[in-house]
């Protein structure tokens, strides 16, 4: 068979050789050949129903995972606009019409190595309709053939994972984003760790740092070593590091001529990084080189989501001033000779459309002077944003800890804010940090590649 199969795809050629995805509906090689080349030329969707009544077909393209118990379909009926269906299990699901047609999985509709639809608008419409239906006689493969002929089989696994019911999509749901668990100063006795060392090794540990990333927010990475480079080296195995307009990475530390407030030994309000930026940078790294020995040079952490939501049940009001009145955020300096004028509008606080809270935006010294709206509200937005403050310097709400040379700490900057105690740096003592930005996108990326990754080897 295995031979047969690749004889096959030496024959068909490039083109053919391509088309080996859409070799699902046949067992038979000769059948999958004849199917194959009218795929690969786009010509026949219209397949006779004769294939249909076989019911022979499995499908070879899917690797099979033997340690999952494959969903089964046991019987499906049309309703007006959907397609009802009941599994083996006894629980039944409904697929509308249009949704079906719109992801069939056919060659010809669905671009398997990029994962993408190929149907083109033109091709759907709300009236489409299934002219016959049926379950294969193992009930892994649903086949519909559509009124115009055009003839799409799902695999009962594919359709299942995409039932249109609360347990699917919570499965979704989780791995869109994990669902973020909110803290306070409770969490100074389980400040999440990590080893440099282990992240660098083994996936397992590295997932984990992901993982917590999400659901926490902050991890404290300890024995890197105490020189540049370090972020650079995680970040090649971890995501990848995202430019601003204090470069690739850049060096915290007291600065005659400071170009960020961050550079001088003063201590820092509670705030998130560059709020200046439309995209603001999703996760801080901070690189602890070298520490400051006497007392100061604390780092503050607070989980503004948190505050946030206390913020909503006990001033919804003065809530609300923060979510819709737009605020300027502006960073204007030199940079290691690069001059920048940078400007963002927008709330102190935005919301998701299921209410939780997407960002905080605070930086005392990135807010500008400049403020769009009237005297009095203004006056609102200042009570709004005091009484915000009240609850966020309230110590429950605080993490307080000091880094040490080797400690990297990973924060979620839209979400966790960090401040700094003042310090009176000395040429001994010179306190050294390197700092760099991660992105979620990448690293929810790297997150859901390491899952699948670790299931299939475990
Ligand atoms: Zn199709």
């Amino acid at each position: 068979m295995q031979a047969g199969w690749h004889s096959l795809l030496r024959r068909g050629g490039r083109i053919l050789r391509d088309s080996a995805v859409l070799m699902w509906t046949s067992a038979s090689i000769g059948t999958t050949y004849v199917r194959a080349k009218q795929m690969a030329f786009f010509a026949a969707p219209a397949l006779s129903g004769k294939l249909l009544k076989r019911n022979n077909y499995t499908s070879p393209s899917v690797t099979p995972d033997l340690n999952r118990p494959r969903t089964e379909l046991a019987s499906v009926s049309q309703g007006h606009n959907t397609l009802k269906v009941r599994w083996r299990d006894g629980e039944s699901d409904e697929f509308p019409y249009v949704w079906l047609r719109d992801n069939c999985q056919c060659p010809a509709c669905f671009l398997r190595s990029a994962s993408s639809r190929l149907l083109r608008v033109a091709d759907l419409a709300m009236d489409v309709r299934p002219r016959e239906v049926q379950v294969s006689k193992d009930g892994y493969f649903l086949q519909v053939v559509w009124e115009n002929g055009h003839e799409s089989t799902y695999e009962a696994d594919w359709l299942n994972e995409r039932a249109f019911n609360t347990r699917q999509q919570s499965v979704y749901n989780n791995t869109y984003r994990l669902r973020p668990e909110l803290w306070d100063s409770n969490m100074s006795q389980r400040i999440p760790r990590a080893s440099f060392d282990e992240l660098m090794e083994d996936d397992a540990a590295l997932l984990k740092l992901l993982e917590c990333m999400e659901v926490l927010g902050f991890t404290v990475v300890s024995g890197a070593r105490r020189e540049e480079g370090e972020l650079q080296r995680l970040s090649e195995r971890a995501s990848h590091l995202v430019p601003s307009n204090y470069g690739t990475t850049f060096i915290v530390k007291d600065k005659n001529d400071a170009s960020n407030v961050a550079y001088t030994s003063h201590g820092l309000d509670l705030h998130c990084d560059l709020v200046c930026l439309h995209y603001k940078p999703c996760v801080q790294l901070l690189h602890c080189i070298t520490q400051f020995s006497g007392d100061g040079g604390d780092s503050i952490l607070a989980d503004s989501h948190r505050v946030a939501v206390q913020m909503r049940e006990l001033y919804p009001q003065k809530f609300r001033f923060l979510t819709d009145v737009l605020v300027n955020f502006r960073d204007v300096a030199t940079d290691e000779g690069f001059q920048f004028d940078i400007i963002a509008r927008r709330p102190m606080i935005s919301v998701r459309p299921d209410g939780e809270i997407k960002t905080v935006n605070m930086s005392t010294f990135g807010r500008d002077s400049h403020f769009g709206v009237s005297p009095e509200e203004a006056v609102s937005w200042y009570d709004a944003y005091l009484t915000f403050c009240d609850l966020l310097y309230r110590p429950e709400n605080h993490v307080t800890f000091k880094l040490e040379a080797g400690e990297i700490l990973i924060m979620d900057n839209l979400r966790v804010l960090h401040g700094r105690t003042a310090y009176k740096d000395t040429a001994e003592g010179e306190r050294r940090l390197e700092g760099g930005f991660w992105d979620w996108d990448m690293m929810r990326s790297r997150r859901r590649g390491l899952q699948k990754k670790l299931a299939g080897s475990s």
